[in-house]
């Protein structure tokens, strides 16, 4: 079996403290098989200069952006073009051409460096929305390796991707990889949907798509989770740490909800704000018995919209505060702050209820670690968005549709009344769901896949 070769935007580094379960997952395939990390290093120069650093059996490879690259690429047609169509938000599409024809420059100088790093029985993997037609251009370059794709957002349907202009130039070209996964029924259908109508391919079964041209790809469901051994070690030892000693002080017996998030307009934290204020409008018993954690670290502060979001929800928040607060409660405790994992598990183990409501969310890890971090002979209860990947497997959680205000705030009620008796059963039915798919049974489902033989 030839090296992993995994190609992402950013790379995890080998000195760096990992952040998410990606990061982990593919640390520990790349240890397992060796092999080697490909994407931008996350620096600005004028030269594309390229770093490569090996450690334990892997190398780590970078190259970094020149500022117009990081522009177009990365702030413009990344964040600003595929992100939001990708996220249903056909409003918040800004769509400019030099803007892609940079995602289309990096995606090129990206498969230039792999093409020539590249050993013939290894196996390449591609994360994500940033790398879209780099299957398509390794194959320009005549690699003939096996390789994967994996979308970590959702995909929405044919009717909204043909917004884009040129976008068969860019979703055509996903046929040039062996395997694309997506993690829902939902998004596979879309993209199933997609190449039928506008590409003229047609369904086989196992998940293969023939085009019009005989090339045939799998399309396959594998939704990413979470290392579950590993955050129910950490939230366990995480009730010693000073900030959930502070935080369980500070709460006075209250009972806490707790929403994570990085500050994107995807993840509905207005309307989760209105459903809050909401649920004290029409439930006064609840004053002073209840408060609101939301921890949004801010993200990708170089784009417009998420300047905006940021101000909106001070806004929404401070108002919130203004009406109900009391000399000892504050109703929401809005924190623009990012917290290492470890404390996350604790802040959630505290937590009654954890409130995940994105509008859309490719999967939403901050649903399973709050399951997961759960005390199991007293867990607290999960308020979901149907619209989160998440709601697909974890169906004992409250699920919601978020922008109904009415329909959040009565969750909430429900889940801060719940009985001990429901609480376990629901609790019990996803911890089953997370103890069976976590992220290591994940990346071995993924790469089981594309290790069988070509359609
Ligand atoms: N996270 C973190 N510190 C924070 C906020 C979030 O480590 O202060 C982690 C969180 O635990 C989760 C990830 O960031 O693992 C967010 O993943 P998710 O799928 O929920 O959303 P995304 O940010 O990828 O859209």
């Amino acid at each position: 079996m030839g090296r992993l070769i995994v190609v992402s935007n950013r790379v995890a580094m080998p000195d760096q403290t990992f952040t998410g379960g990606l990061a982990s997952a593919m640390d520990a395939a790349l240890h397992e098989r060796g092999g080697l990390w490909f994407g931008w290093s996350g620096k600005i120069s004028g030269h594309h200069a390229r770093h490569r650093q090996r450690q334990d059996g892997i190398d780590y490879v970078t190259v970094d952006l020149a500022r117009t690259d990081y522009e177009n690429y990365y702030a413009g047609f990344a964040n600003r073009t595929l992100w939001p169509l990708l996220h249903f938000r056909l409003g918040l599409i800004d769509y400019q051409r030099e803007h892609l024809d940079g995602y289309l420059r990096v995606n090129a100088l990206f498969a230039s460096h792999i093409a020539e790093l590249l050993e013939p029985d290894d196996t390449v993997w591609v994360h994500d929305y940033h790398l879209i037609p780099l299957g398509a251009m390794l194959r320009e370059r005549r690699v003939g390796n096996r390789i994967g794709f994996f979308l970590h957002t959702p995909l929405p349907p044919a009717a909204a991707l043909i917004a884009l202009p040129r976008h068969r130039e860019l979703f055509e070209a996903l046929a040039q990889y062996d395997l694309v996964g997506v993690h829902t029924e939902r998004d596979r259908r879309a993209l199933e949907d997609y190449f039928i109508n506008e590409v003229g391919a047609v369904a086989e079964p196992g998940g293969v798509l023939r085009l019009p041209d005989g090339r045939r790809f799998r399309a396959g469901v594998f939704p990413i989770s979470i290392d579950t051994a590993e955050v129910v070690r950490a939230a366990r030892c995480a009730e010693q740490l000073d900030e959930i000693v502070q935080l369980r002080h500070s709460l006075d017996h209250r009972a806490l909800i707790i929403g994570v998030d990085r500050l994107d307009y995807s993840k509905g934290l207005r309307q989760r704000f209105e459903a809050y204020g909401h649920l004290l409008d029409t439930r006064p018993a609840l004053h002073r018995k209840v408060s609101l954690l939301q921890i949004a670290p801010p993200s990708r502060s170089a784009v417009p919209e998420y300047r905006q979001i940021r101000r909106e929800l001070e806004r929404t928040a401070g108002h919130l505060n203004g009406l109900y607060a009391a000399p000892d409660w504050v109703p929401i405790r809005y924190v623009n702050q990012s917290y290492p994992h470890a404390v996350l598990t604790g802040f959630y183990r505290v937590a009654r209820v954890g409130l995940v409501t994105p509008l859309r969310d490719g999967m939403n890890l901050v649903a399973k670690e709050y399951v997961a971090s759960q005390d199991p002979d007293d867990p607290g209860v999960l308020v979901l968005s149907r619209f989160a990947g998440a709601a697909q497997e974890l169906t004992e959680a409250l699920l919601v549709n978020p922008a109904d205000t009415a329909e959040v705030a009565d969750a909430l009620a429900r889940a801060l009344g719940m009985s001990l008796r429901e609480r376990c059963e629901r609790w019990r039915a996803m911890m089953d769901v997370l103890e069976r798919h976590d992220i290591t049974a994940w990346r071995n489902a993924f790469l089981g896949e594309l290790r069988q033989p070509p359609p």
